[in-house]
C-alpha cells in the first residue's frame, strides 16, 4: 500500500518513508491511498490487544512482517508499560454508556497509546529505508506530549530525545513527571517563557540548515513526534476496533450492531482514527466531537466554516485548548478526494485564518459527525454529578465528552449504545477534579495525589504515585536563544 500527501496525490511513498518523513515536503499530511476492509471481526474476538494491534496495523504497513509488529506491540503495550492486561479497558457507566479508558500507560494520558508504538515504527522504518543515522526527536510541549514522548523513546536503540517545556507553563505534576525522567538517551530542559517560546525555538532549530549539517556530520538526523505523523494516527485506529470487540464479547452489543463514539477533541487525531475505523467497516453510527470553550471545531462541523479568528481560552481541559486542528486536513482530503481543494482551503487558512467548505463536504460531515461544546463550569459539574451518582471518577477532558453526549441525547431520540473515549486519568488533573468535588484547600506537589485519594477512595496510578520518591535529574533552565546550544551539547 502506498501513501500520498493531502496536498499532492501524485507523490507516492512506502509506509516506511511516510513514517520517517512525518510531514510531506509540500506541507501536506500522509495518508494511505485506500483504506483496507476490516477482517471478519469474529477472528479478532479471542485475540489479546497486542495481537489485535498487529493484525490491524499490518493491513496498512506493507514491508513490515506480522512477527515484527507483534514484537512492537508487546514492547509498547506489554505489562512492563501498561498497568492492565486489557491495555485499553472498557468500563460500563450505564447500559448504553461505556467508557474506553485510554490512560493505563506509563504517563496516564491517551498519548501513550500512540507514543509507545511510534518509536518502534520509526526506528524500523529508518532501517528499512537504509538510514543509518541516529534519530534525535525534538519536542516542545505544553504538558502531556513531552512526557509521553520521553517514555516512548526512553532507551530505544538508535534514538535520542530532547524535550523543552515552558518554565512556568506546566503543572507541578507535569513538571515532576519530566524532570525525573529516566533513561540514558533523554534530555529535558525548561525554557524561560511560554509554550510559544519553546515551540518557536524548536521550529527554528528544525529549519536551520547549519545545525542540521553539523548534526548530520556527527551521525544524527532530527525528527519530531507530533501528532501529524501517520505512525501516531494508526495505533489509535486499533483501540476503537478492539473496544467494539470487547463490547460484543461482554454481550453489550450483538455483532453488527451500531455504536456511537464520543471523543474529547483537540488536534482531531483521536476522532479521526475512529472515522478511519468506521471507513474500514466498523459499525460506528455518529461520531460525536466534543470541545471545550475553544469551540472552533464545534462551529466548523455544524456550519462548514472554519474560523480561527476568535479568542483563545485557557480551560480546565488544557490538552484541548487549540485553535488549529492539524489533523482535520486528513478528513478534508478524504471527503473531497481532491488535493487541489485541500490545498486551497489550507492556503485560505494560512492567509485569513478562515475557510468555508463546499456544500458537498458539508453534507458528508453532517451525515457522520455531531459536534458540541461545554464550558468549565459544566465540565466540573459533570465530574461531581457522575461521581456521586455512579462512583466513577473522570478527568476534565472525559467530562467534556460526557457533557456533550448528554446534550446530544437530550436533543435527539438517539439512544444508541455509545463509547466515550476517556483520554486522561483524573489524577493527572487533581486540582480541577478536587475543585469539582468542592475541595478548595489543596495540597502542593505530589501531596495533592493523596488528597484526591482521601476524598474519593480511588488509588492514584502507580506512575504518578511513585513520583514522590524519584530523584530530580533535570534542573536546567535556559533562555530561548540558548536552545540550539542545549541541543548541540546534548548531541556531543
Ligand atoms: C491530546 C489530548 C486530547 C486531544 O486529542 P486530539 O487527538 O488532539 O484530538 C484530549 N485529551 C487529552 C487528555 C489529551 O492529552
Amino acid at each position: 500500500m502506498r501513501y500520498v500527501s493531502t496536498r499532492d496525490q501524485s507523490l507516492a511513498y512506502t509506509a516506511a518513508q511516510a513514517i520517517e518523513q512525518g510531514l510531506s515536503r509540500d506541507g501536506g499530511l500522509f495518508l494511505p491511498e485506500f483504506f483496507p476492509a476490516l477482517p471478519d471481526l469474529n477472528t479478532l474476538l479471542p485475540m489479546t490487544y497486542e495481537a489485535r494491534a498487529a493484525a490491524i496495523m499490518g493491513l496498512f504497513l506493507d514491508g513490515f512482517t506480522q512477527e515484527e509488529l507483534l514484537t512492537f506491540a508487546h514492547k509498547a503495550y506489554g505489562p512492563a508499560k501498561f498497568d492492565c492486561p486489557e491495555v485499553a479497558p472498557v468500563r460500563e457507566l450505564h447500559c448504553k454508556t461505556h467508557i474506553l479508558e485510554l490512560w493505563h500507560g506509563p504517563t496516564c494520558a491517551f498519548k501513550d497509546m500512540a507514543l509507545q508504538m511510534l518509536p518502534h515504527l520509526l526506528t524500523a522504518s529508518m532501517q528499512k529505508n537504509g538510514e543509518e543515522k541516529t534519530v534525535c526527536i525534538l519536542v516542545a510541549t505544553s504538558g502531556d506530549t513531552g512526557k509521553a514522548a520521553l517514555e516512548g523513546f526512553k532507551d530505544v536503540n538508535g534514538t535520542r530525545i530532547m524535550v523543552f517545556y515552558p518554565k512556568d507553563g506546566v503543572s507541578d505534576i507535569q513538571q515532576l513527571q519530566m524532570v525525573t525522567q529516566e533513561g540514558g538517551n533523554v534530555g529535558v530542559s525548561a525554557v524561560v517563557g511560554n509554550f510559544d517560546d519553546a515551540q518557536t525555538g524548536v521550529k527554528k532549530i528544525f529549519s536551520d540548515p547549519a545545525i542540521r549539517e553539523t548534526l548530520s556530520q556527527r551521525g544524527y538526523v532530527l525528527s519530531s513526534a507530533n501528532s501529524i505523523n501517520w505512525g501516531r494516527v494508526l495505533p489509535q485506529v486499533v483501540y476503537y476496533i478492539s473496544a467494539y470487540c470487547d463490547l460484543v464479547k461482554a454481550g453489550k452489543l450483538q455483532m453488527g450492531d451500531t455504536m456511537n463514539v464520543c471523543v474529547p477533541t483537540g488536534n482531531f487525531g483521536n476522532i479521526l482514527a475512529c472515522y478511519y475505523a468506521k471507513k474500514m467497516g466498523l459499525p460506528v453510527g455518529k461520531l460525536l466531537c466534543a470541545s471545550n470553550a475553544n469551540n472552533v471545531l464545534t462551529d466548523f462541523l455544524k456550519t462548514g466554516i472554519y474560523d480561527r479568528n476568535r479568542p483563545f481560552y485557557n480551560t480546565v481541559s488544557p490538552s484541548m485548548d487549540i485553535l488549529i486542528s492539524s489533523n482535520l486536513e486528513r478528513l478534508l482530503y478524504d471527503l473531497t478526494g481532491s488535493d487541489q481543494e485541500v490545498r486551497a482551503y489550507m492556503e485560505q487558512l494560512n492567509q485569513t485564518g478562515r475557510y468555508e467548505v463546499s456544500d458537498q463536504v458539508k453534507e458528508a460531515i453532517r451525515a457522520q459527525f455531531v459536534s458540541g461544546c461545554c464550558d468549565d463550569a459544566r465540565t466540573l459539574n459533570t465530574i461531581e454529578k457522575v461521581f456521586h451518582q455512579t462512583g466513577y471518577l473522570m478527568d476534565t477532558h472525559t467530562a467534556v465528552a460526557y457533557t456533550v453526549l448528554q446534550d446530544y441525547r437530550a436533543a435527539t431520540a438517539d439512544d444508541t449504545v455509545t463509547l466515550i473515549a476517556s483520554t486522561a486519568s483524573p489524577f493527572k488533573f487533581c486540582d480541577s477534579v478536587l475543585k469539582a468535588l468542592g475541595v478548595t484547600e489543596q495540597r502542593q506537589g505530589t501531596a495533592i495525589l493523596e488528597q484526591l485519594t482521601q476524598v474519593t477512595g480511588k488509588a492514584a496510578p502507580q506512575p504518578l504515585a511513585s513520583l514522590a520518591g524519584k530523584a530530580v535529574r533535570f534542573t536546567e533552565f535556559v533562555e530561548k536563544q540558548e536552545m540550539p546550544a542545549v541541543v548541540d551539547r546534548f548531541l556531543r
